[in-house]
């Protein structure tokens, strides 16, 4: 009796960790990712989350709050670089201009390839 309690409750556990999205590890190794390229760039996000997002991959608020679309942890290194590079600079350059295009390419030096994807 206890004992199957147990299990249910074990079976519980697993199906509000795993839905079909990213594990709570994936997450955090993905947000390491970002810090260590917040580091880089010289930027300091606020906060950084990792949810469910509709039609694009990354958003950041005026508070510095930057948000990643869970379905970036599927995607090949380069994309999530290509990616976290992008919304951080967006820290620094709020707009697509000049500048931003040039520390693109200084971060992410074939980033161009990736322009139609969002
Ligand atoms: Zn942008």
């Amino acid at each position: 009796m206890s004992r199957a309690r147990r299990t249910t409750a074990e079976n519980r556990q697993t199906s509000r960790t795993c839905p079909t999205g990213p594990t709570r590890e994936e997450k955090a190794a993905f947000k390491a990712r970002v810090r260590e390229w917040a580091k880089t760039l010289k930027v300091e996000p606020a906060q950084i989350r990792v949810q469910r997002m509709r039609n694009k991959w990354a958003s950041c608020s005026p508070g510095k709050w930057v948000t990643f679309s869970e379905n970036l942890l599927v995607q090949t290194s380069s994309f999530q670089r290509y990616a976290i590079v992008h919304e951080l600079l967006h820290l620094r350059i709020q707009n697509h201009g000049k500048l931003f295009k040039s520390l693109m390419s200084i971060y992410v030096p074939d980033w161009e390839r990736w322009t139609g994807s969002r």
